[in-house]
């Protein structure tokens, strides 16, 4: 089938004839001595709908037309013309209509009337076909293409990590266990890999085996975490892009991570301007003012010392008091970003206690050359760090969090030999989303949400 997509046909010059296909949202039939049906049709590649005008000159009017209702598959062939009505420069003036599938208006969920997102979240094979879902699968794969282009452009090597790994990256406990075993047989020995596996929580340990090689590298794919936290920032499963970069410090890697997300937001302004208008009027009446906000100011970069020290001065009562050698909470970060410095900030330079082994240690030898980068509403949105590249500190640091070296003798190597300095972040791709879209929760700018007690559809 030659189908226009109606993004490009509502730009098409006035007696182009065109075919378009796609579902219908509304339909409204006059009676009376000149029936006519308008009908508003979208295919998902833009968030206005064509309208579609049909007379009894078509064949299939009575039988056909006059029964579409929203939710219908129909593909409409005819000629653009001027639009009579508000809002849209063109129309098109069906000369043959076919429907593919009806859609029984008593039970198709998706009702003209806003639906919660909590209801759509019971649906989200259909949620979709939504405004807000349709808004929001542009926005996600707006910024993958742009992710991919901001590294590629730089010289950027695309790795594919694994999935299934036998490494864990951030310290035990959330890891979903890989096996196939029965039910009552543990022993990993006897287990598919030989070996106790597990799902991917970043692909930064292998990734870092090419950035010791190829030098400028990044992973971008699916990341699993079994934290049992149910926020609305966290998801079972999500996904991370994560460059690695060769010789360079923590000061390249928050230089790297500012450039990274000020590129991101300013590209989708520029390619997604009908659904950020969208996500500006009805989920969040800041949410384009305060992405241009993170354009055009510098992010603030300070310690975790220097942040403790504001936090403790802030003059709050706090659910959990801040205090040096503790991580920072949601409320400490938000406060920084929100109220403190009203601007992203990169707090660096953590207690090396409650970061994990590859970081690497500062010389005051209590903190590690780590970052997070906070903004305002979503908190964290980058974690990243420059590396431990000593052979022996990187060892003493496994041995001190109860790691076995010889575990990881491979990643051991790249310090062995031809080591050097290199840093790398991880940016939650979700939080992005969540960031420039101004959704809320996290659950409804991932297609199928994986949270705990919750893997169906
Ligand atoms: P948080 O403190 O918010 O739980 P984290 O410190 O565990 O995050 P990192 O291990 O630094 O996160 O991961 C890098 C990035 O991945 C985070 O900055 C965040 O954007 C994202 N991220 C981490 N965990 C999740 C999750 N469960 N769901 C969605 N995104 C996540
Ligand atoms: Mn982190």
């Amino acid at each position: 089938m030659q189908r226009t997509r109606i993004i490009d046909a509502l730009t098409a010059a006035v007696g182009t004839e065109l075919t378009v296909a796609g579902w219908v949202r509304t339909a409204r039939h006059h009676a009376g001595t000149n029936p006519i049906t308008f009908v508003m049709l979208n295919d998902g590649s833009c968030m206005a709908a064509l309208q579609v005008v049909a007379t009894p000159e078509l064949a299939n009017y009575e039988d056909i037309v006059l029964k579409l209702s929203p939710g219908c598959s129909v593909v409409v062939t005819g000629r653009l013309v001027e639009s009579q009505g508000k809002g849209q420069k063109v129309e098109l003036a069906a000369a043959s209509l076919r429907q593919f599938g009806s859609a029984d208006a008593e039970h198709y969920p998706i009702q003209a009337q806003r639906h919660s997102f909590e209801f759509l979240r019971t649906i989200a094979h259909l949620r979709p076909r939504t405004n807000t879902f349709g808004a929001v699968a542009r926005v996600r794969n707006a910024i993958c293409a742009i992710i991919h282009e901001f590294f590629q452009k730089r010289g950027f090597l695309y790795v594919h990590t694994p999935i299934i790994t036998a490494s864990d990256c951030e310290g035990a406990g959330e890891l979903f266990r890989v096996t196939t075993l029965p039910p009552g047989k543990s022993d990993p020995a006897e287990d598919f890999f030989g070996t106790a596996t597990n799902l991917t929580v970043s692909g930064q340990l292998e990734v870092e085996t090419y950035c010791c090689a190829m030098g400028d590298v990044y992973t971008f794919g699916p990341t699993f975490r079994a934290e049992n936290s149910n926020t609305p920032r966290h998801l079972a499963e999500f996904w991370m892009v994560e460059p690695e970069i060769a010789f360079a410090d923590l000061s390249d890697d928050a230089d790297l991570a500012e450039e990274f997300l000020r590129t991101i937001f300013s590209e989708v302004l520029t390619r997604c301007p009908e659904d950020m208008a969208f996500f500006e009027k009805w989920i969040d009446k800041e949410v384009v003012a305060t992405l241009r906000h993170v354009i055009d100011n510098d992010f603030v970069r300070l310690t975790y010392t220097e942040a403790i020290d504001v936090l403790t001065k802030a003059g709050r009562e706090w659910a959990y008091a801040p205090e040096w050698g503790k991580d920072l909470q949601t409320e400490h970060e938000r406060y920084l970003t929100e109220e403190n410095f009203k601007k992203p900030v990169i707090v660096t330079d953590y207690p090396s206690s409650i970061k994990p082994f590859y970081m690497r240690l500062s010389d005051d030898g209590r903190t590690v050359a780590a970052m997070d980068v906070l903004v305002p509403r979503v908190g964290e949105i980058i974690g990243g760090s420059q590396r431990e590249e000593r052979l022996d500190v990187l060892g003493a640091r496994m041995k001190a969090q109860g790691m076995n070296p010889e575990d990881y003798g491979w990643y051991l190597d790249l310090r062995r030999y031809g080591t050097m300095p290199h840093a790398g972040f991880g940016l939650g791709l979700e939080r992005a989303v969540q960031f420039v879209t101004g959704m809320q929760n996290i659950r409804d700018v991932i297609p199928f949400p994986r949270t705990p007690g919750n893997a169906k559809f």
